[in-house]
């Protein structure tokens, strides 16, 4: 395979040393992640793509979740700065910048329906027409932005691709910064396992220690 394969067409679908890497970046267990949309240049992933209704059934708008731990630690420090009010006083004012990030919350949804019938989840019409951290018209989370703008690739999200350019002290896309970011070497994080994950637990060919008495 060449080394230079889109991550676009290959990689997307976790591995299980993904999603142990994901609860190991979160320090919890994920579920229901169907695609690693951004990758960090060792392959490890940056953003995690979750399925638009989760396995419990609940409608999931926000498809790509930020996880590794220096990115989304420079996104909270930009943040704190007063980035988002800054960018959401800007969208009030600057018609084409509206327009644009009119079209980034176009393609967030675009996306996760595409994310949706990759991952069979059928149609969700609880969130139809939501998208996730403001869009379209404030600024509500910087990790919203740069999960967005890395999943998407530049040129998608105007303000998304802005906050990743802001990073630069912390995190830059052509460099590893995956070395000491979270304990790799640590159990992976399985303690809060939901009801539903025990259930299919259980269902599975081998008994689970995890099966509990509330699984019936
Ligand atoms: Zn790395």
């Amino acid at each position: 395979m060449p080394a230079s394969a889109s991550p676009a067409t290959s990689g997307r679908v976790p591995t299980q040393h993904d999603l142990d890497t994901l609860s190991r970046q979160l320090n919890r267990p994920v579920r229901d992640v169907v695609e690693i949309p951004a990758r960090c240049v060792c392959g490890n992933p940056l953003v995690a793509a979750t399925a638009p209704r989760l396995s419990n059934g609940i409608p999931f708008p926000t498809t790509f979740y930020l996880t590794h731990p220096v990115i989304t630690a420079a996104a909270s420090r930009l943040e704190a700065a007063g980035m988002m009010n800054e960018m959401s006083e800007r969208l009030a004012g600057d018609a084409d910048l509206a327009a644009a990030y009119q079209k980034a919350h176009e393609a967030y949804i675009a996306a996760r329906v595409a994310i949706g019938e990759r991952a069979g989840t059928g149609p969700v019409p609880e969130i139809d027409g939501i998208s996730a951290g403001g869009m379209p018209t404030r600024v509500k989370c910087l990790h919203v932005l740069v999960g967005h703008a890395l999943a998407a690739g530049p040129g998608v999200n105007p303000l998304g691709d802005e906050v990743v350019a802001a990073l630069a002290p912390w995190w830059t896309a052509d460099k590893c910064y995956c070395e000491g970011a979270w304990d790799d070497g640590a159990p992976v994080p399985n303690k809060d396992l939901s009801r539903h994950v025990k259930h299919l637990n259980a269902q599975a060919a081998e008994p689970s220690p995890l099966a509990g008495p509330e699984n019936r």
